[in-house]
């Protein structure tokens, strides 16, 4: 198959993989014979292969032997501990001011509503046309219950949201600016600091979804200033579908906040069973019901692999990952039509790339009987995700020849 590509693409895919120093953890990961080049990473990461052994291992022993017992013994601790291992490894976060909870989409909600009522009076929430459809679903449903106006940015699809596009808008009456660090379609990085300071000068709190920038992008959240940020673990933490969500709230702003779904588990006292709902001082009043720990365990393997790599790391070797698959693009596939549709510049690009061509929806489909598996984009994308640990650059350089395979073969108008 690479034979499709030209030779010194193929030579420099090799070499590339030669020189990374982060070649030798791919091997940590399930790498089944069928699958002969994974570009989806971003929607859900390969499981690491100590997963299993951790899963058995769990319902041995801290569920079949230790039961009920492991509450007291380890799990009512699980959340916090692990989002203050998700906030070292990923995030810039010092402790406390992370947890592992719910889904992204609630947890989204939670803090959202969390935001407007710590800013009374002001009446819009400012977020973005291209953002993942939940978080719109989520900002418009609370505008809804709230009474409050949503303004949007209209960006280009093909970058992102700019810090003049929030400025032109936020002023006294912004309760909250809800926006994707790295966005989901074109891979676009926001500038984190830049509007998150922008945000502070109207007087008004930002909520940053991190989704596709946890484990693959550096955030430094407390560097920044940031007041809320959510983000899921399944994509760049291979945490698995549907593993839980992860929020942070600044540790400024823990107690001056509250979150609207009064559980017993965010209480100040679980246990007491008392009349009356009393917030947990601290991050954990943002957790509502029993924590799902069962789903917890695969994304602490990976989250502990990314805190020993270091992200700093992780970054570099996205961005050549990035680069490379722009530049096969540009040589081989740019000539049978494909264009790329995610920024060139390095700094402003996460950890995918998005190649737009008429034909691409039929050219995915046949992709994965292959077993090639990037994912799809209406209309006409092909985003191609790679997870920095667990991609080669010669299943990248793979992947691509399959592509211009199927495009040669596509008549026009056919
Ligand atoms: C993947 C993703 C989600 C998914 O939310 P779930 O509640 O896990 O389904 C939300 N927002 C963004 C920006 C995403 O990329």
């Amino acid at each position: 198959m690479l034979d499709l590509l030209p030779a010194h693409l193929v030579a420099r895919a090799a070499a590339l993989d030669a020189a990374d120093p982060l070649a030798e953890h791919r091997s940590a990961f399930v790498l089944p014979e069928g699958v002969v080049a994974y570009l989806d990473g971003n929607s859900l990461g390969r499981p690491l292969a100590s997963t299993a052994e951790r899963l058995r291992g769990f319902v041995d022993t801290e569920w079949g032997e230790r039961l009920i017992r492991s509450w007291d013994e380890r799990w009512m601790t699980r959340p916090t501990e692990l989002g203050d291992l998700i906030g070292r490894a990923a995030l810039g976060a010092a402790p406390g001011q992370t947890v592992v909870a719910d889904s992204t989409t609630v947890l989204l909600y939670k803090l959202a509503r969390a935001g407007v009522a710590a800013r009374p009076g002001r009446t819009e929430i400012v977020a973005d046309s291209e953002n993942f459809p939940t978080d719109r679903f989520v900002l418009e449903g609370i505008a809804a219950e709230r009474g409050l106006t949503m303004r949007w940015i209209r960006p280009d699809p093909a970058t992102g949201v700019t810090l003049e596009e929030v400025e032109a808008v936020i002023g006294e009456q912004t309760a909250l600016v809800a926006l994707s660090h790295v966005a989901y379609k074109s891979a676009h990085v926001a500038d984190l600091p830049g509007i998150t300071a922008a945000v502070h000068r109207a007087g008004a709190l930002v909520l940053w979804d991190l989704s596709h920038s946890v484990g693959s992008v550096e955030v430094d959240l407390d560097a920044a200033g940031v007041d809320l940020a959510a983000g899921c673990t399944y994509k760049y933490l291979n945490g698995g579908p549907g593993a839980p969500a992860f929020a942070y709230v600044n540790a400024a702003l823990q107690d001056e906040v509250t979150q609207p779904i009064a559980g017993w588990m965010g209480h100040a006292d679980p246990f007491a069973m008392g009349e009356g709902y009393e917030p947990a001082q601290g991050i954990r009043r943002f957790i509502s019901g029993t924590p799902p720990i069962l789903g917890m365990l695969p994304l602490e393997d990976m989250a502990r692999l990314v805190e020993r790599v270091g992200i700093r790391a992780v970054r570099a070797k996205s961005m050549d990952l990035t680069a490379f698959a722009i530049e096969v693009a540009d040589e081989a596939l740019a000539p049978l039509g494909v264009s790329v549709a995610s920024p060139r510049d390095p700094d402003q690009r996460g950890g995918h790339v998005t190649l737009e061509h008429p034909a691409m929806a039929s050219v995915v489909a046949e992709l994965w009987r292959r077993g090639v598996v990037p994912d799809f984009r209406p209309p006409m994308g092909l985003r191609a995700g790679m997870s920095p640990l667990s991609t080669s650059f010669t299943e990248v350089a793979v992947a691509l020849a399959h592509v211009a395979e199927l495009l040669a073969g596509e008549r026009p108008g056919g």
